[in-house]
């Protein structure tokens, strides 16, 4: 059976076709957007007196009849968006799919498409070439057009800007706290964010960024984390800022980051802004087994110590293989596990009879104040251990994080 013979046996048992429902079923054969097949062979029918004009009985017109409202909507809020590329997503009612799948299962037509494609390629074309926007598959906007509610919603995608941060004061955390008020569930209090801005690395840099870009919200993903109680120093530390639904994509990096720099004077410090992807984010949150970290701390011992101490702990902790429980101050929310991690290098410093200066080059991810204490023998061996006598830390920064 021909092509023409089977479309028109297809109309004569089955009734009229818009043309989304009818290209749809001529399918793929000819490269053209079905739509224009589906529209074109309504002429044929129409001139052979077989068109019929009764509702579409795949989709009762409703497609014809709601398509154009809804591309206008979907202009109308892609307004004041910035984007370079989008996709067409759609939803349609059930009983569409039903009717389709049972003309397939009927009549075999060999080039089909579903309406569903047909449409997803129509509206990629049409709002494409309109906008002057490519047509991607990972899109800066995802644009859903659902049928059966007859309603227009966009997915704007996340930027990525990767950068370092330095942090020069103490008692800042790297993420935002949970509001108090509401307990994370958003109150007029944290702007129905539910989260507290101050007081946090994430805040200080995200809602800058947040404001540039007319984003939503803002996720800071951090190489690993200081403590609150310790700087962040040298090159900084590397993390991906993941910028939520914003409504401009382009901004002047270096522009932007001075502008941090000098909110946060003396306080934090960004450096290497650029724009990245999300692959990153995985890239600098692996835990990979070269990177090292580079800390300095302030030691304090309970019974004094002699330049012979310093000695022994410089011996017994350069390249020594710690084994390392979790400490017992954050076990409330990290398994009980033994962690094996190497010092590479103990440089030590006397300020005064029970002070002293440390620098401690490791493998990422060792516990630098349970080094020094010993955490009551869960980290081995310790300085506390090489002293016998109890050590603790005082102060701690990062110097530095190598290896990204
Ligand atoms: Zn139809
Ligand atoms: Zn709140």
């Amino acid at each position: 059976m021909g092509d023409l013979d089977l479309i028109l046996l297809i109309v004569k048992e089955e009734g009229t076709l818009c043309p989304f429902c009818l290209g749809s079923i001529i399918g793929s054969k000819l490269v053209a957007p079905n739509y224009i097949k589906g529209a074109a062979m309504r002429e044929v029918l129409k001139a052979l007196n077989r068109g019929g004009e009764n509702p579409c009985v795949i989709c009762g017109n409703l497609i014809p009849k709601s398509i154009n409202t809804m591309v206008n909507e979907a202009m109308n809020k892609l307004r004041g968006i910035e984007f370079r590329s989008l996709k067409a997503a759609v939803i349609l009612p059930p009983t569409i799919i039903e009717r389709e799948d049972r003309i397939r299962a009927r009549y075999n037509p060999p080039y089909m498409e579903s309406v569903k494609l047909t449409l997803i390629k129509w509206l990629d074309l049409v709002l494409s070439s309109e906008i002057g926007a490519e047509v991607s598959n990972e899109p800066d906007v995802l644009i859903t057009f659902d049928f059966s509610k007859k309603n227009v919603f966009l997915k704007v995608s996340p930027i990525f800007i990767y950068g370092r941060y330095r942090k020069l004061k103490r008692g800042i955390s790297q993420s935002r706290r949970k509001c108090p008020y509401c307990g994370g569930k958003g109150c007029e209090k944290c702007n129905r964010t539910g989260k507290i801005a101050e007081g946090s690395i994430e805040g200080m840099i995200g809602e800058i960024m947040k404001d540039i870009f007319e984003a939503e919200d803002y996720t800071l993903h951090g190489a690993g984390r200081e403590d609150v109680d310790a700087r962040m120093l040298g090159r900084g530390r590397p993390f991906v800022m993941e910028v939520i639904s914003p409504r401009k994509r382009v901004a002047d990096l270096e522009l932007l980051e001075k502008k941090i720099n000098s909110m946060w004077r003396g306080i934090i410090e960004v450096r290497e802004l650029k724009f990245t992807k999300r692959d990153k984010v995985v890239r600098i949150k692996e835990s990979s087994p070269n990177i090292k970290k580079l800390y300095r701390a302030v030691v304090e011992v309970e019974d004094g110590i002699t330049e012979e101490d310093l000695d022994g702990i410089e011996k017994t902790l350069t390249n020594a293989i710690i084994k390392q429980r979790t400490p017992k101050r954050v076990l409330w929310r990290r398994a009980d596990i033994v962690r094996v991690r190497k010092v590479y290098e103990v440089k030590t410093r006397k300020i005064n009879n029970s002070t002293f200066e440390i620098t401690v080059l490791c493998d990422g991810g060792l516990y630098v104040k349970e080094l020094i204490s010993g955490d009551d023998g869960r980290t081995k061996p310790s300085v506390t251990e090489v002293l016998e006598k109890k050590a603790f830390c005082r102060e701690l920064d990062v110097l530095e994080v190598f290896g990204h």
